[in-house]
């Protein structure tokens, strides 16, 4: 109730007078307010609640940052070969959250008098180039998995222009917002993979495109998450209602790491570089030329724009590095070597039948061999593993006499 009183009143928080503050509203027992205190108030609730928030964010990126060179390391021990990609994430995955605890946890305040208290670190999301199956998803969840942040897989085939039948572009941050229990603060410190990020390029004649489901509209889309926005995302997921409460979760600091095998793109490459050479008519300058593995990795942005991606979006992805395809010593090495490696989980699972799991030399090869058949990388052993081992873990548990399988080349093949 404002009350103009006759006997003046006073409001009971700054005691100013109801006249001089145009009116008080009172409450009970005999104390009043006036409106600036309300104002003062609210932005002192205000305040708290972001205090809160940036409170909650610490507490999220209060883990020990592993160095460029530790992440690698542990990387190496899951994923076999692509040197230059872990490389090249370890660094990225290191600074993007240096820069997030300086941010958040105020570290750089003692850098403000340096001459850098005005520089702006930009976020840097992340372009994987490789063939299927290569590892660049497995390298983004292992990366999560080790910073114990959350982490989603998201697919840039399924994703249309807002207004579009489909799966609007906030579906991938719900993803990652499930993937953290819908902690909102969780999420907005994770990583997004968008995997297919070659299939929404703008050019039709791209043979890898079977339906069109992308060009432009779904780059903009997408670039505006990449960039960082407040997405509002439905509690329950489905679809949006008018009159529903939103979660609000801000992309500015999620990490994304796109990837795509761009099938086509080492033509482009090949032939700007090629220009170039004849542009000097030199061809001692031609270094670009010179017989490498992977072509791929001399990628520069003008090539993805020729592939068909909007300069905005090459833009937002600044960190770009190539996985090259894997052969069959790669393969052997994740079958026997890595951490997680296929054979030690067979093994283990048969262990718990009480029986040993063997593998040929012979067969591991054979098994290798066969993968690297399908060209479809890594990919190929899980399956063939699984129909190589269902007989075997059809009868096993039966035959309690079994002490141990030895899987030979033969059988392999
Ligand atoms: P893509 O490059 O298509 O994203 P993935 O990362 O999904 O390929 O690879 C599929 C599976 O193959 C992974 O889950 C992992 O088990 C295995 N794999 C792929 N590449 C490697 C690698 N370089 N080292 C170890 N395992 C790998």
């Amino acid at each position: 109730r404002f009350s103009k009183m006759a006997k003046e009143n006073r409001c009971s928080f700054c005691g100013r007078l109801a006249s001089e503050v145009g009116g008080l509203v009172s409450g009970v027992d005999g104390a009043f307010i006036c409106p600036q205190c309300i104002e003062t108030l609210n932005n002192v609730l205000a305040l708290r609640a972001a205090d809160e928030k940036r409170r909650k964010t610490a507490d999220m990126l209060d883990f020990e940052l592993k160095t460029p060179s530790e992440l690698k390391a542990a990387l190496d021990q899951y994923v076999v070969g692509q040197e230059e990609a872990k490389k090249v994430l370890s660094v990225a995955v290191y600074n993007h959250y240096k820069r997030l605890r300086a941010e958040v946890l105020g570290a750089d305040k003692a850098s403000e008098d340096d001459g850098f208290g005005d520089v702006e670190i930009e976020k840097s999301n992340i372009l994987l180039i490789g063939p299927t199956g290569s590892g660049k998803t497995y390298l983004a969840r292992t990366l999560a998995k080790m910073l114990k942040v959350p982490f989603a897989i998201g697919d840039a085939t399924t994703v249309t222009e807002a207004g579009y039948v489909g799966e609007d572009v906030e579906n991938i941050v719900l993803n990652l917002l499930r993937a953290a229990d819908y902690n909102v603060e969780k999420a907005q410190c994770g990583i997004i993979y968008v995997d297919e990020i070659d299939k929404i390029c703008r050019r039709t004649e791209n043979v890898s495109i079977t339906r069109d489901v992308g060009g432009e509209g779904v780059q903009q889309a997408l670039l505006k998450i990449l960039e960082g926005t407040v997405c509002n995302i439905p509690p329950k997921g489905g679809r949006k209602h008018p009159d529903q409460e939103y979660i609000r979760v801000d992309t500015r600091n999620i990490l994304f790491i796109c990837g795509g095998a761009f099938v086509g793109l080492d033509k482009i490459i090949s032939r700007r570089a090629d220009e170039k050479v004849l542009g000097f008519t030199s061809a001692s300058s031609s270094d670009e030329r010179g017989p490498e593995k992977n072509g791929l990795s001399r990628v520069q942005p003008e090539d993805l724009v020729q592939f068909g991606f909007i300069p905005e979006f090459i833009g937002r992805l600044p960190v770009v590095s190539t996985l090259n395809p894997l052969s069959k010593s790669d393969l052997v090495h994740i079958l026997t070597n890595t951490k997680n490696s296929l054979i030690r989980q067979y093994t283990k699972l048969l262990a718990l039948d009480g029986a040993k799991l063997r593998f040929t030399d012979g067969a591991v090869e054979a098994i290798a061999e066969k993968a690297l058949k399908f060209g479809t990388g890594a990919r190929a052993l899980r399956s063939i593993m699984e129909s190589l081992m269902l007989d075997i873990m059809y009868k096993l548990p039966d035959d309690k006499s079994r002490k141990e399988v030895v899987i030979d080349k033969d059988m392999v093949k």
